[in-house]
């Protein structure tokens, strides 16, 4: 089952700016900021009541970020919809025709297993699929 949005993942070229300007938006502080070895990217989370926003700045030139920023610039990246099980869902949207960058789940950001969809399967949209570990 897919239970919410979990997050809205927004690209950043400079990571300390960007929080420093999301916290003066958002009036919060980050809960967590955390370097994801998988993606290559440096994270930094804040909380808004049950829902989250991720910054993600890339730390290497190879990264989907660092390609993203470079096609795209700055921006909404990807939204995260937490699912009570990844194995359920990949096998539930393979079987309806959604394609997937890869389903074999990855170490995310903030305690999650993670997959994403290819946003040519879904209107543009990148999505990530997300469980608790
Ligand atoms: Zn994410």
């Amino acid at each position: 089952m897919i239970k919410k949005i979990e997050h809205i993942g927004i690209a950043v070229k400079d990571i300390s700016f960007s929080t420093s300007l999301f916290e003066r938006l958002l009036g919060n502080k980050p809960y967590k900021t955390e370097k994801v070895l998988s993606e290559e990217v440096n994270t930094t989370f804040f909380r808004l009541s049950d829902q989250k926003v991720e910054l993600l700045s890339s730390i290497s030139k190879d990264s989907a970020i660092a390609k993203f920023l470079e096609s795209k610039n700055e921006g909404i990246h990807h939204i995260a919809l937490l699912v009570d099980s990844l194995e359920f869902e990949i096998n539930r949207l393979e079987a309806l025709g959604f394609q997937f960058i890869s389903k074999t789940p990855k170490e995310g950001a903030d305690n999650k297993k993670i997959v994403f969809l290819h946003p040519k399967s879904t209107n543009g949209v990148l999505v990530e699929l997300c469980e608790e570990m």
